[in-house]
């Protein structure tokens, strides 16, 4: 069934913006995602947009090191603002107008997010990059993707990875995996999928947000999972 989307909520991945290298921002996975980006936004869709911070800084990885938790977490909130301010200059170069949010007081490197402030963004054609997670420590970005989607009354949450849907087991490491189509919140619970942590699944099911995973680092899939074409899986209740 062809499914027609006004608003998405798009998450992207920390860790896919370093491309080819090792740690950062790979300018030209950035300038992709931004084309991408900017094609879909010329179909009218309104679009928010959240990235994660694993390619700089992840609170857990920094608290195996012995760095306390919180301030780990805090770090890491940090880099998905580092990450969002990369993107929004990417849009900007491509004439395409955006706005980075911050869940954190932090002008003016940001604005301070509302959904109000978010939604009127969007309105006015601008890309509403919302950043620094959900503001808390021990939560991902997910789960803020998750939760900016139902405040901003996304029709879809769209998490881009690099893998091209839901799987019944991890493709990378079981070749015979197979790919659901679709899939219900339920079923992620019952066959124990790593598909997003659990506090971002249950934030979609009971606010009944539909998420499709899909491949964001294969050009256009954004345009095509937009167009009602059968690629990721979808997720719903
Ligand atoms: N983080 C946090 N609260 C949030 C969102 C993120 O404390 O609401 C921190 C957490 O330390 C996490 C890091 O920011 O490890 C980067 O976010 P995430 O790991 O979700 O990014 P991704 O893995 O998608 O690149």
């Amino acid at each position: 069934m062809k499914q027609t989307y006004k608003r998405i909520l798009l998450k992207l991945s920390g860790e896919s913006l370093m491309g080819e290298k090792q740690y950062g921002i790979d300018e030209n996975r950035v300038r992709e995602y931004a084309e991408q980006i900017k094609d879909i936004a010329a179909m009218g869709i309104e679009i928010g947009i959240v990235i994660g911070g694993g390619n700089i800084f992840r609170g857990l990885s920094g608290a195996a090191k012995g760095v306390d938790r919180v301030k780990g977490d805090q770090m890491g909130m940090l880099a998905t603002v580092i990450n969002s301010l990369a993107l929004s200059s990417a849009l900007d170069t491509l004439g395409q107008k955006a706005r980075v949010f911050t869940a954190i007081n932090m002008f003016p490197i940001g604005e301070y997010y509302s959904k109000w402030k978010a939604i009127e963004a969007m309105k006015n054609g601008e890309i509403a990059i919302i950043s620094g997670g959900t503001g808390n420590p021990f939560f991902t970005t997910d789960t803020g993707s998750a939760l900016r989607g139902v405040e901003i009354e996304a029709d879809v949450m769209l998490k881009g990875t690099r893998v091209d849907g839901i799987y019944t087991a991890d493709p990378e490491k079981h070749p015979d995996a197979v790919k659901f189509d679709e899939i219900t919140y339920d079923e992620i619970y019952n066959r124990g999928l790593k598909v997003m942590d659990l506090t971002a699944t249950t934030l979609c099911k009971e606010n009944n947000l539909p998420i499709i995973v899909f491949d964001m680092d294969t050009v256009g899939n954004l345009k095509k999972v937009l167009s009602g074409e059968n690629i990721g899986t979808l997720v719903h209740n």
